[in-house]
């Protein structure tokens, strides 16, 4: 069956080896997905194309697609829409990595005291990093989700600092000192964090590796100091799309498909339950989201501890890949509920699919909580990422708005703790406010 025009996306000049082409039907590939069977490659790619055989989405069989995604997601988690109760925490935006999608880094040099222009970058120290995040737990918080730049400072531990010689430049090193904010080691922020009493979210498989850089341990050796020092669970972001051709495209400098999956096996290994996340609507085509699936599927297979699954849909605004012309524009709305109904029929090993207020707007958010999705993200009170991509959409969302978007479309508001192990059910007139929290008593956030 030939190429169909929305699944080449805007990738069309670059040579890949993998194009949506399949031998199989959209027929056959929905019937799969009804009956529950599991999916190949080739269903996938024809349900998110729905059909290579025709150009374009077709609206009716996109239609096909998302009830048969809507009602697994009935099946698998019945009507419970959950959320979480946190704050961002991100510690620094120096980085030297230069993925073309991202804006989020500021080229670390310009940290450098010795370096005297303005940008608009930030690193935190220790005692800032922990009263951001006492004060979120404080205020009923219960988690802190933090991914940092990977700030050449930065190192796992003072011995750590010892192996890494700074006139080596593989290494992407510089002592602390050379800085005008020098940041703390990894596990002196995890521990930082830990001890207001907060479950920490933290360290992907790319920082993971920036904590080992240069040193003769394993993935797995960092993961488990990191855990001794607090850290309880991992966001499996910098996943990107995980097909090698694809980032070399987009981040070249980052760790390829094999590392991150060893990283996230790693983190398996020592018990931390992790997320697994996928970043589309740039320069990859439909094959290569549905590979991507397919890895993420394998690895849960593996290690059984991918918690939910989280699509991200590019933000294309200020990100260097919109600047040199390579991306016009990100997904559309259409690309992102079959992303998230595929997703929902092909991960028939991982419980929660999440749609992502940041990155989708409430609006489209609560819709794609009808084409798969069952978790609704968290509350943020921060959320410089996003903020400093473009993103149009605002930073919190309060429980109670959380509770009449959710019952707005007939489902069920539950507030869940990081890991899914505890959840409660929001009901009753407002305010409502966390109770999960350490020092959460149900009073609102803010
Ligand atoms: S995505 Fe992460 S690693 Fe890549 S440039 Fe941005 S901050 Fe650095």
């Amino acid at each position: 069956m030939g190429m169909s025009r929305a699944a080449s996306l805007s990738a069309d000049e670059f040579d890949y080896e993998f194009v949506p082409e399949t031998d199989q039907s959209f027929e056959n590939a929905l019937a799969n997905a009804r009956d529950g069977r599991r999916l190949s490659v080739a269903d996938g790619v024809e349900l998110i194309t729905t059909g290579t055989d025709t150009p374009g989405i077709d609206p009716e069989r996109k239609e096909l697609v998302l009830e048969a995604a809507d009602r697994r997601r009935a099946e698998v988690v019945g009507e419970e829409v959950t959320f979480v109760a946190n704050v961002n925490n991100n510690v620094t935006t120096a980085c030297n990595t230069g993925c073309l999608f991202c804006n989020f880094k500021d080229t670390a040099h310009q940290f450098e005291t010795e370096h005297d222009a303005d940008h608009a970058g930030f690193t935190k120290t220790l005692e800032e990093s922990r009263e951001i995040v006492a004060d979120a737990v404080e205020r009923g918080v219960y988690e802190v989700t933090s991914v940092s730049g990977l700030h050449p400072g930065l190192a796992l531990n003072e011995e750590h600092h010892e192996l890494l010689d700074p006139e080596n430049p593989e290494l992407n090193y510089k002592p602390p000192g050379v800085y005008d904010t020098p940041p703390a080691t990894y596990e002196e922020y995890i521990r930082g964090m830990a001890e207001t009493g907060a479950h920490v979210h933290s360290m992907t498989p790319e920082e993971v590796e920036h904590a080992q850089r240069g040193a003769d341990w394993d993935y797995e050796h960092v993961y488990r100091e990191l855990h001794d020092a607090g850290l309880d669970t991992v966001p499996g972001t910098a996943a990107e799309i995980l097909v090698d051709e694809v980032r070399d495209v987009i981040c070249p400098g980052k760790i390829d498909t094999g590392e991150w999956v060893e990283s996230m096996e790693a983190a398996a290994s020592v018990g931390l339950p992790m997320t697994a996340t996928i970043m589309y609507g740039h320069v990859e085509n439909a094959m290569h989201r549905v590979k991507h699936l397919q890895v993420v599927r394998d690895l849960q297979d593996r290690t059984g501890n991918i918690t939910e699954f989280v699509p991200l849909s590019f933000v294309h605004q200020n990100t260097p890949l919109h600047e040199h012309g390579v991306v016009e524009t990100g997904a559309s709305r259409e690309e992102d509920e079959l992303m998230i109904a595929v997703s929902r029929l092909f991960l028939d090993n991982v419980e929660h699919v999440q749609s992502s207020w940041v990155k989708y707007g409430d609006e489209h958010g609560m819709k794609l909580l009808n084409c798969g999705a069952d978790d609704f993200m968290g509350t943020i009170l921060s959320e410089e990422i996003t903020k400093r991509a473009g993103g149009e959409y605002g930073e919190f969302r309060s429980f109670d708005d959380y509770v009449e978007m959710i019952e707005a479309i007939g489902r069920v508001p539950v507030e869940r703790s990081t890991d899914y192990t505890e959840r409660r059910r929001v009901t009753g007139d407002g305010p409502h406010g966390p109770t999960l929290g350490p020092e959460a008593d149900g009073t609102p956030l803010l």
